[in-house]
């Protein structure tokens, strides 16, 4: 009976790292494709603290970083931001 329950309990330890490592694998393969997953990811703008998905974001490298924003005015404000 005892026996029973170990093999029971081994099999979902065993079905729930078997899981992770799928999840792992999977989460790799977006991050290598970025595939749209990545699109419909909520990014907040530094300027207005609006939250956008990445496809309408504005997005914009500034001084090696990469930032989203809402609008083309709000891109331009932090520039102007960073430039003085
Ligand atoms: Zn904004």
């Amino acid at each position: 009976m005892y026996r029973l329950l170990l093999i029971t309990a081994l099999l979902v330890v065993l079905y729930f790292l078997l899981r992770q490592a799928v999840r792992g694998l999977r989460n790799k393969d977006v991050g290598d494709r970025g595939t749209s997953l990545d699109q419909d990811q909520m990014v907040e703008d530094p300027v207005c603290h609006t939250f956008v998905p990445r496809r309408n974001a504005v997005i914009e490298t500034v001084s090696g970083q990469t930032h989203c924003f809402c609008s083309k005015q709000c891109a331009a404000a932090f520039q102007n931001r960073q430039a003085g």
